[in-house]
């Protein structure tokens, strides 16, 4: 079969031939739908190398798939062949405390793992090709009635992480409150429709782009303002004076880190999603009085159930662009220079 292979760091992808996944006992392998191309594969292209991560490329890339259940392993029950599904992307050793009630990024004993800390498309073979092989069949969701595989796809980490994040601070955006979704992309834009669907906040959109911001408008956003050095100064006078209740940066650059605290209100929360490499120095007097400042990483399996269902109610939809398996690295292109609208998925 074809498959998007990232051969090396700091190496482009290549589209190559590898042998078609065959399942062992437990796992099972999905035809691939959709495999969404997120920015965090980029990273892995140019930022990673040896020693960022427990694993090494070579690899299949794409973390955030979706397709039919096409082969069953020895043991494996309550699903069928032909079933349309979404695969969990965070793979933990599924024993411990944290994977047993389904929040596997926070495994706490990685060395169980498939692949410490990491998953299909993160060090191991992902959906950017024909099939992908599900180590673990409690990491194959099915599909709700109503969502396909390209819809569903972006929802296991481009709706998924937005999700958790945004729950995270679900107490600190009651009516009268402001969120700020900083760089509207592939997460940013859903982030966006999950804030106005589960919240009652008022929401402002932040980017560099113009699109992006017409694309976070029509999602919802109350505000559009673009990314500058007066934007913090507009979101102040926006919201009386008082700042965000809550930033979520899906960039994570000095920039919109020091973006976000300049936005935030006192008791807020700045809610790092972006993997810009950015770092923040926190003191007393640098941030707002109790401001926390926190990290977020991906979501958990009850949360993906729960992004599903609004997905397939139609009260969040990725807008994607979808290309052929030889078109990927043209979306990654796209992805990088800032012409893409909402999110690439590939479907093979
Ligand atoms: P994307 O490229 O689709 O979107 C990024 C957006 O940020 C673009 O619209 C871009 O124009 C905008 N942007 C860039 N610089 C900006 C600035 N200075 N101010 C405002 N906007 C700016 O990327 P994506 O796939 O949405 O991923 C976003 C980030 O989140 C990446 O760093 C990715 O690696 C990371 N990520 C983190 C997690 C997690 O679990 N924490 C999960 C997935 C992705
Ligand atoms: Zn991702």
């Amino acid at each position: 079969m074809r498959a998007l292979r990232l051969p090396a760091w700091k190496s482009e992808p290549e589209l190559v031939e590898i042998d078609q996944p065959v399942p062992g006992p437990g796992e099972v392998v999905v035809r691939i739908g959709g495999a969404g191309a997120c920015h965090s594969d980029l990273h892995l292209m140019h930022d990673f190398e040896a020693g960022a991560v427990p694993w090494n490329p070579p690899f299949t890339l794409g973390h955030e798939n979706a397709g039919w259940v096409h082969a069953l392993g020895d043991g494996v029950t309550g699903l069928e062949v032909g079933q349309p599904v979404a695969v969990y992307g965070p793979w933990g050793c599924g024993t411990c405390e944290r994977c047993r009630v389904g929040v596997d990024p926070y495994c706490e004993n990685p060395a169980g793992a498939p692949v410490p800390g990491g998953g299909g498309g993160l060090g191991l073979d992902g959906g950017m090709a024909e099939y992908e092989l599900v180590p673990d069949a409690r990491h194959v969701v099915p599909l709700p009635e109503g969502l396909d595989p390209v819809d569903a796809a972006p929802l296991t980490d481009a709706g998924l992480t937005p999700y958790h994040a945004v729950r995270r601070s679900w107490h600190k955006l009651a009516p009268g409150s402001t969120a700020v979704v900083i760089g509207v992309g592939g997460l940013g834009h859903v982030g966006v429709q999950i804030l106005k669907t589960t919240t009652a906040a008022r929401v402002i959109a932040v980017d560099t782009r113009e699109e992006a911001l017409a694309l976070a408008t029509e999602c919802g956003a109350d505000l559009a303002l673009p990314s500058g050095a007066g934007t913090a100064e507009e979101i102040r006078r926006a919201t009386g004076g008082r700042g965000a209740d809550v930033v979520l940066d899906c960039v994570g650059t000095d920039t919109t880190l020091r973006l976000g605290v300049a936005a935030a209100r006192t008791v807020g929360d700045l809610t790092i999603v972006g993997l810009g490499g950015g770092t923040l120095p926190v003191s007393f007097f640098g941030v707002p009085y109790e401001l926390s400042v926190q990290t977020t990483y991906w979501g958990s399996r009850p949360e993906l159930a729960e992004v599903l269902d609004l997905g397939a109610r139609g009260l969040v939809r990725p807008t994607t662009t979808t290309f052929a398996l030889e078109e990927a690295p043209a979306a990654y292109r796209q992805m990088r220079d800032g012409t893409l609208r909402g999110r690439a998925v590939v479907v093979p």
